[in-house]
């Protein structure tokens, strides 16, 4: 009987309403957490792990010798290399997909190499319309290195402090 005459005496003075509405009230003037996207961004760190990226050297030539070590590594089996020695003895890729659908983005790729050829960069803005267009090829990792490389090299020189 009590519980019936409380249950009555909220709903008529809309109590619950009120109690909700106070919540909103204390809110509405406390400053703004909220983060409006893609306007505003939040800090990254410059150990980000989003899309992969092959680097070169200053003088154009590519890091990567093709050693394996990354696709050995990587626990997804996201990595295909395939590989010929050069006429100057040199060993490079001539195939260097990451499937981008497979990939866990756990960085061991990028700790892997001894040449810091296959890094993770910040860009974490992208997406596939397409299952084959899941895989970045060794082109499109050169470009997106060639176009990252300034930051990449910044967040690298960074991150040599923790190492
Ligand atoms: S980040 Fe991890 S899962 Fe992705 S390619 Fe590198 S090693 Fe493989
Ligand atoms: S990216 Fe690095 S670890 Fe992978 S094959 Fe090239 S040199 Fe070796």
């Amino acid at each position: 009987m009590i519980d019936y005459i409380k249950h009555q005496i909220k709903t008529f003075t809309l109590f619950e309403l009120l109690q909700g509405l106070s919540v909103t009230g204390k809110y509405f003037f406390k400053r703004k957490i909220t983060v409006q996207y893609p306007e505003q961004k939040t800090p990254m760190s410059p150990r980000f792990r989003g899309h992969h990226a092959l680097r070169r050297y200053e003088n154009g030539e590519e890091r990567c010798i093709a050693c394996k070590l990354c696709e050995a590594t990587c626990p997804a089996l996201a990595i295909t290399i395939e590989s010929e020695e050069r006429a100057d003895g040199t060993r490079r890729t001539t195939r260097y997909d990451i499937d981008m659908f497979k990939c866990i983005y756990c960085g061991f790729c990028e700790e892997a190499c001894p040449v810091d050829a296959i890094v993770e960069t910040r860009e974490f803005e992208y997406h596939f319309e397409s299952r084959e267009g899941s895989v970045a090829t060794k082109e499109m990792l050169l470009a997106f290195g060639d176009k990252h490389e300034k930051q990449i090299a910044k967040d690298r020189a960074v991150e040599a402090a923790y190492r």
